[in-house]
C-alpha cells in the first residue's frame, strides 16, 4: 500500500502522521495532540527516544488508515506492533466515537507503544490501569467498543 500524504502529528519533534485514506486527518489530529500532552513527559520522553533512534527511523509509523479490522478478532480501531514503532488508527472505528474516546484509544495505543520500548509485554488489563492514570476515561471506551473489544 502506497500512502497518499502526510501530515504534521508532532511538528516540534518531527513526527508526521501517514495517511492512507482520502480523508481530512484534521480532527484526528487534534485529538492525538490533546492526548500527546496529557501523558506525562517523562512518557513521552521514553517514546521520542524509542521512535527516533537511528536504528527505528526506517519503520516507525503513526498511520490513519480507512479500516484496520478487515480480520475477525482484529482492533477495527487502533494497533500497536513492531516493537512499538508502528502505531494505526482507523478512520473508521474513530468516525464512531466522540473526541474524548478517540483520545483514550490514541492513549491505549501509546502506552502499549511505551511498554514496548521499555521492554516489557504487560496484559490488556494493565495497559488500561496506565490509560486510566493518565485520565483517560478506558472504562467507557471498552464499554463502547464492546462489539469489537480489540484494542
Ligand atoms: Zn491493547
Amino acid at each position: 500500500m502506497t500512502p497518499l500524504a502526510t501530515e504534521p502529528l508532532l511538528p516540534e519533534d518531527r513526527i508526521d502522521l501517514t495517511l492512507y485514506a482520502k480523508v481530512d486527518p484534521a480532527r484526528f489530529v487534534q485529538c492525538f495532540r490533546r492526548t500527546w500532552e496529557k501523558i506525562p513527559a517523562e512518557g513521552r520522553e521514553i517514546l521520542l527516544v524509542h521512535w527516533l533512534r537511528p536504528d527505528s527511523r526506517d519503520v516507525f509509523k503513526i498511520t490513519l488508515l480507512a479500516h484496520v479490522g478487515e480480520r475477525a478478532g482484529r482492533s477495527m480501531y487502533g494497533y500497536c506492533h513492531h516493537d512499538g514503532l508502528q502505531i494505526g488508527f482507523s478512520i473508521a472505528g474513530i468516525d464512531l466515537l466522540p473526541d474524548h474516546l478517540v483520545d483514550t484509544v490514541i492513549a491505549h495505543e501509546l502506552a502499549h507503544a511505551m511498554c514496548f520500548a521499555c521492554e516489557i509485554n504487560p496484559a490488556e488489563d494493565t495497559i488500561d490501569s496506565m490509560v486510566v492514570k493518565w485520565g483517560f476515561p478506558m472504562a467507557e471506551l471498552r464499554q463502547a467498543v464492546a462489539l469489537h473489544p480489540n484494542l
